[in-house]
């Protein structure tokens, strides 16, 4: 990977550096590991500190799914190992990928663990941080936009909403077995109002059978979203009903909302109003847009 990269500007190292010190910011250390999240692919919502990391660590292990481009901030001698895993992709075992943290570590590097979206959401970043504090290495977690929220708020679906949902879970929809996780299906229809699935392209219709089954309407409103927050961001709005057939369109990952929040995209998708000129409705809540767009 590091044979294609761009050569890094030395100006942008520098601007980073500057404002890193304007803001007394942590430097990476020799011998640590600092676990941060790229956020979900729009590079601009990396976070500075993720930023400064990726400009000044020794050896960067990134995900599958971090941009490309944060990549070419990093130092042209820096060693960047590829760690992530893509459904049905050959990856590194998650004990490799611990005892490679640790062995870099160990050697005195300056070690940084990049993982899209947020370390810690359903992304075994813990599992990580834990075989670190069993090494006795230090370690720094910086958080980033999580998929589940950033993806939302770029087709325009607040994850909350006074009027539609006080609450909201996120879950996953694919177990160690590839199939839907074992949840309390009933309690999860009944107790909250918006469900926001990560790793469920392929087991929406199962999600969707199982909700129906417990008590959900089948013309809730569901939104897939995939390639959140890039340039190729596509938002599928949907119906609980027809939810599998919707995911089954994308072949990126995608995340996908079941809720009546999803109709506040109609009024909110600002998006779509700057790329493809939709018109906002600044009264979602009241229309039926879904059926009377479908
Ligand atoms: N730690 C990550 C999630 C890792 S699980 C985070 O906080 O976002 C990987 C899943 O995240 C994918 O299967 C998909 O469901 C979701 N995801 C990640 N990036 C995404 C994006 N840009 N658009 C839509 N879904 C995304």
């Amino acid at each position: 990977m590091s044979a294609k990269r761009k050569p890094p500007s030395p100006e942008n190292r520098l601007a980073l550096r500057r404002l890193a010190e304007t803001f007394s910011l942590p430097r990476m250390e020799a011998g640590w590991v600092w676990l941060a999240g790229a956020g979900p692919g729009e590079p601009g919502l990396a976070s500075l500190l993720t930023l400064c990391a990726i400009a000044e660590a020794d050896v960067v292990m990134s995900d599958a799914l971090v941009s490309e481009q944060l990549l070419l901030l990093a130092r042209p001698d820096a060693k960047i190992v590829a760690a992530g895993k893509r459904a049905g992709q050959a990856y590194p075992r998650q004990t490799v990928i611990s005892s490679q943290l640790i062995g870099f570590a160990r050697k005195g590097l300056k070690v940084l663990r990049l993982k899209g979206g947020d370390p810690l959401v359903f992304g075994r970043g813990g599992e990580e941080a834990l075989a670190l504090v069993r090494a006795a290495i230090p370690f720094r977690i910086v958080p980033g936009v999580s998929a589940g929220t950033g993806a939302l708020a770029y087709a325009g679906i607040p994850v909350t909403h006074r009027e539609t949902n006080q609450a909201v879970t996120f879950l996953t929809g694919h177990g160690a077995d590839g199939k839907v996780p074992d949840h309390d299906w009933r309690a999860l229809s009944e107790a909250s109002p918006t469900l926001v699935f990560y790793m469920a392209r392929k087991t929406a219709g199962d999600i969707a059978s199982k909700l129906i089954g417990a008590g959900r309407s089948p013309d809730e409103p569901a939104a897939v979203i995939s390639c959140g927050t890039l340039s190729d961001q596509q938002t599928r709005l949907t119906s609980l009903a027809e939810l599998g057939p919707a995911a089954a369109e994308s072949e990126n990952p995608a995340i996908i909302v079941i809720g009546e929040n999803v109709r506040l995209s109609l009024g909110l998708d600002w998006l779509g109003a700057a790329l493809h000129g939709f018109r906002l409705d600044p009264d979602p809540l009241k229309n039926d847009p879904l059926r009377s767009a479908g």
